[in-house]
């Protein structure tokens, strides 16, 4: 079974929502859509106060080259231009309020059926993808028309399709896998479409998930796919991991996988490109897994893009005891939120509730020098050492220390014994040197 070349870590796998079919949850009354759902610079509004949108209505447009567009998830009128605090990253983000009509009433020209979409042009499938907003899914938001068209010396030969989904709890990836496998293959075709013929395409898949492996070795029968399964082991999905596990090449610091010809791509990525190249159908609705212990109801949803945590929470019913903290995406990489009063965007895979009973005490104790932090990380840095350097905002020392190597992947965190908050402390340092350079 394949695996990547060093560290990570086998957290309990809680999967609580793998049998669960996705549902759809209707469109709240009022939706708040961030301009900054991706990398890269804010989406400019191009609507005021009081327009009339239909659904999938361009906007706000992309502002500059790594940026993308954002759409009306809904027709409605616009209720209001606002700085949004706090997004789900706890900034402050810009944001376009939209009351809903109730009729999901499409923009002309879109929701269109293409008969043969691998047919279109280079320039015309990479069109519609920048025009739909397509991002990456997963979690970091790069542009997927910025990623399909490397720079020009850059030879790229493989292309993956991540299928690990390897953080706890988190099962939308999965169930696509089971439920849609002909429309993801039909997106990595077409986006694979985009280099040589000889491009290999991999679908990478965790061997905890045997039927989402047997669901897409079924659909890519006769496709010039080949499905591998890979060990279980946190975090295989992440695009370096990824990559080494499939193809054995390693990625030195500061390089992107372009440079050593690999392309990944996240499953529900691929569902969303399929529908912007096949549909002409802009990226305003994702699915996502509320799960936690304490979950009444958990599900796997199709969720309107600006429908807002709490709706999400109140349409399955809620929670069984009180609930102390709400996480955005896993509880490896997961962001913990102030309030339910954020909105869900194209990167959200997953909320998570928890209460007091499963939370750590997280009180930090000093470094017992057992170097298992060490042991853990996949990038095989010594997060000791990076903690310490943000923790002392000791800058300086931080450029050789293979800083921006670190994926933030939390696994040095997950087997600390002292409960340092070590890849708290490296983000801490990432954001001071950043503002530093700024
Ligand atoms: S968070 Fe960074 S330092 Fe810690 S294990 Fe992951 S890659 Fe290594
Ligand atoms: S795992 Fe924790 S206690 Fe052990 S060396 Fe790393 S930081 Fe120190």
């Amino acid at each position: 079974m394949r695996t990547f070349n060093q560290g990570g870590v086998h957290p309990p796998e809680y999967k609580l929502t793998a049998d669960l079919a996705i549902e759809r949850m209707p469109t709240p009354a009022r939706l708040v859509i961030l301009l900054s759902q991706h990398l890269g610079k804010p989406a400019k509004p191009i609507v005021g106060k009081g327009d009339k949108v239909k659904k999938g209505q361009l906007i706000g447009a992309a502002d500059g080259f790594i940026s993308s567009n954002i759409h009306a998830a809904t027709s409605g009128t616009v209720h209001s231009l606002e700085e949004r605090w706090p997004a789900p990253t706890g900034q402050y983000a810009p944001a376009i309020v939209i009351e809903s009509d109730g009729t999901e009433t499409w923009a002309d020209g879109l929701n269109i059926d293409e008969e043969k979409p691998l047919e279109l042009s280079r320039e015309e499938k990479l069109k519609r993808i920048s025009d739909a907003g397509i991002v990456g899914m997963g979690g970091a938001g790069f542009p997927t028309h910025v990623k399909l068209n490397p720079p020009k010396d850059k030879t790229i030969d493989t292309f993956i399709l991540n299928g690990a989904e390897c953080e706890p709890f988190l099962t939308p990836d999965y169930r696509l896998m089971l439920e849609r496998p002909a429309e993801i293959l039909k997106g990595l075709e077409i986006a694979a479409s985009l280099f040589s013929k000889d491009t290999k395409i991999y679908i990478g898949i965790e061997e905890n998930k045997p039927e989402a492996v047997k669901a897409m070795e079924k659909a890519a029968q006769g496709g010039p796919f080949t499905v591998v399964s890979l060990k279980t082991k946190y975090p295989q999905g992440c695009e370096k991991q990824l990559i080494n596990t499939i193809t054995g090449r390693t990625m030195k610091e500061g390089q992107l996988p372009f440079d050593v010809g690999a392309l990944v791509h996240n499953v529900a990525t691929m569902f969303a490109l399929y529908e912007a190249v096949a549909k002409k159908r802009p990226l305003v609705e994702r699915v996502l897994t509320l799960s936690g212990m304490e979950v009444k109801n958990r599900k796997n949803l199709i969720v309107t893009v600006g429908s807002l945590v709490k709706d999400v929470i109140e349409h399955t019913g809620g929670t069984t005891t009180e609930i102390n903290q709400v996480i955005i995406g896993g509880p490896m990489m997961g962001k913990a939120q102030y309030t339910c009063d954020v909105p869900v965007t194209k990167t959200t895979s997953g909320i998570l509730l928890i209460n007091n009973t499963e939370i750590d005490s997280l009180r930090e104790r000093p470094c017992v020098r057992c170097g298992k932090c060490i042991s853990a990380c996949p990038q095989g840095r010594q997060p000791w050492l990076l903690a310490d350097l943000g923790q002392q905002r000791r800058l300086g020392d931080m450029p050789g220390c293979g800083l921006m190597d670190c994926m933030e992947c939390g696994s040095c965190t997950y087997v600390c014994p002292a409960r340092r908050n070590i890849v708290q402390w490296i983000k801490y340092g990432k954001a001071v040197n950043a503002a530093r350079k700024r």
